[in-house]
Formats: C-alpha cells, sequence, structure tokens
C-alpha cells in the first residue's frame, strides 16, 4: 500500500522515524534523537504490486495499519495529508486496475 508521510528536514527520513522505538532502526543521529521538523506538506512513498508494477492504493490519512504488531502505525491524519490523499485518488480514479475493485470493498 502507499503512503503519505511527513519527511525530516534535517535528515530527510520519515518523521515516523524519529519516534520513540523506531530509533533502533536506523544509524541516523537526526532520528536517535528522537526530534523531527517534519515538512508540512507530505510525500508519497508509491509502492507497486509484483510482478503487475500496479500502482496500489493510497492507506486513507488516519489508517491504522499492522494493527496488533510490534509495527502498528498510524497513517498522518493532517489536512495536508487529507488533501494530499484526495487529489491523489481523484487522479487515480480513472485508471483505477479493476482487479483491486474487489478489495476496496466497493
Ligand atoms: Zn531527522
Ligand atoms: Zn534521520
Ligand atoms: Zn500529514
Amino acid at each position: 500500500m502507499s503512503v503519505l508521510v511527513h519527511l525530516c528536514r534535517t535528515c530527510d527520513h520519515q518523521s515516523a522515524w524519529h519516534e520513540r522505538g523506531n530509533g533502533g532502526y536506523t544509524s541516523c543521529r537526526c532520528c536517535r534523537a528522537g526530534t523531527t521538523e517534519p515538512d508540512p506538506a507530505p510525500t508519497l512513498l508509491p509502492t507497486w504490486t509484483s510482478p503487475h508494477g500496479i500502482r496500489e492504493p493510497l492507506w486513507e490519512p488516519g489508517t491504522q495499519r499492522n494493527v496488533g504488531t510490534m509495527h502498528a502505525s498510524r497513517t498522518c491524519d493532517c489536512a495536508a495529508c487529507h488533501e494530499a490523499a484526495a487529489a491523489t485518488t481523484r487522479r487515480e480514479h480513472p485508471f483505477a486496475a479493476p482487479r483491486l475493485v474487489g478489495l476496496s470493498g466497493r
């Protein structure tokens, strides 16, 4: 699934990496310090299905991911992310891959 993230202005890593508990996964000093100055504009991190190379749909802002695992996280819920998600969805809609229709609940 594609996600919207805010990148740290200091080190260019996702602001989520700066949160407590994630510091062990990176050797970046900025991330480990746990302070981030996220760019207010979200960045789209697209993912593609393998092997078909179809762009995967976007997590809605505020979606709980990986519930019940160590990596549980929530996608950012800020206004900028909602706006970016809406713009992305609008743009993608006409090209929505038919094979994904059954998964979207519609
Ligand atoms: Zn940083
Ligand atoms: Zn970093
Ligand atoms: Zn956001």
